[in-house]
């Protein structure tokens, strides 16, 4: 088994006396600089004006421009949305870098796929939660953390690993286990997760099978609770216990229909198709699809998205929702929280 190292295994003195300066408050950010002055650490936070600036003051910590931030700290963290990042290192992070400083991302898309290429005198490293941001907060004010990969991509000083796993203490990640990875399988698994199983995967099978009912004649409400408000419910049996817990708490006859019915619909097709994605993430042909979107505008980003919010689970499913005051409706401009 991979060694997985906790809070007792890690050394923090090597990050003590160090500034660090977060770059961006938004999901991941305010975590990290919330997080990392509470273990104790010297934290300065990196923005533009704007609403995250006015809440990181609300929150008491202290921001500066990300020119200025990254300029007074050692260790820079940048925790901008991965398609804003080279910009903004090009014009204020680059400038500010000095021999012996400490780059670290939360994801190693831009360092791997080259859209930000580090001068050989500083140490780059990543710390990426396995989690979102929210919950890096949220479970650090517990007592608990989420759990998180690091990897080391250049060592200039010969610390670069001792401060990786000092950060991932920092931020509360050793509670729950922190693993070594590089930037190339952090990079390549993170974004294989998100499309074929976490994100883009269950999507598409909760919509293939909500059309399957209600395009035969079935009421898209039943439907709706049978395909998506239930999937919370499993999820949290997988989450606890894996198969044999959820398996355990289901009906036999669901069980029996999981075992006969669910290598029909996700076949040697699908994992097929699985690995078609997997080579498009390793060639960079994803990559270089989601770079010049995003030079573009995002044209096709948009128009599908404004389609995926009109479809029928999702208009229904506003409606069942707001007669469940119990579930905590989250504005659209809180999708963050749920980026993986
Ligand atoms: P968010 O979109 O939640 O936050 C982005 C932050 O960057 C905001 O505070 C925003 O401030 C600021 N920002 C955006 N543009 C600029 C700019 N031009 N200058 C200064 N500040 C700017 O990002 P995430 O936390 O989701 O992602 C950050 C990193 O963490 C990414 O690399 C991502 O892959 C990684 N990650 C994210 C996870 C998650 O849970 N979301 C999980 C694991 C890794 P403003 O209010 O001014 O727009
Ligand atoms: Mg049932
Ligand atoms: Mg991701």
């Amino acid at each position: 088994m991979a060694k997985v190292l906790y809070n007792g295994d890690i050394q923090e003195e090597v990050l003590q006396g160090k500034k660090i300066a977060v770059i961006g408050y938004g999901s991941q950010g305010h975590a990290h600089a919330l997080n990392l002055k509470e273990s104790g650490f010297d934290v300065v936070v990196g923005l533009r004006g704007g609403k995250s600036w006015d809440k990181a003051v609300e929150d008491g910590v202290d921001v500066r421009t990300v020119a200025e931030a990254t300029a007074e700290a050692d260790v820079v963290m940048v925790l901008l949305p991965d398609e804003m990042q080279p910009k903004v290192y090009k014009e204020s992070i680059e400038p500010n870098l000095e021999a012996g400083n400490s780059l670290v991302f939360a994801h190693g898309f831009n360092v791997h796929f080259n859209q930000i290429v580090p001068p050989a005198d500083v140490d780059v490293f990543l710390v990426a939660p396995k989690g979102p941001g929210h919950l890096v907060r949220r479970t650090y004010t517990e007592g608990a953390g989420v759990p998180a990969l690091y990897a080391v991509y250049q060592d200039a000083t010969g610390q670069a690993r001792d401060l990786a796993l000092a950060y991932a203490k920092g931020i509360g990640a050793a509670r729950a286990g922190v693993l070594e990875t590089t930037f190339q399988e952090e990079t390549e698994t993170d974004l294989f997760g998100e499309q074929a199983v976490l994100c883009g995967g269950t999507t598409a099978l909760i919509k293939a099978g909500f059309e399957t009912l209600v395009e035969a004649g079935y009421q898209p409400e039943v439907a709706y609770f049978e395909c998506l408000h239930e999937l919370k419910l499993i999820v949290d049996l997988l989450y606890e216990g894996g198969f044999e817990n959820m398996r355990y708490s289901i009906s036999d006859t669901a069980q029996w229909g999981d075992f006969v019915s669910g290598p029909r619909v996700v076949n040697a097709d699908t994992k097929a198709r699985m690995k078609d994605v997997l080579t498009d993430i390793q060639t960079g042909v994803f990559a270089k699809g989601w770079i010049l979107e995003n030079q573009a505008n995002r044209p096709q980003f948009n128009a599908i998205n404004r389609a995926e919010n009109n479809h029928q689970i999702e208009q229904v499913g506003r409606e069942l929702r707001a007669l469940m005051p119990f579930i905590k409706n989250k504005p659209v401009n809180a999708k963050k929280e749920v980026v993986v």
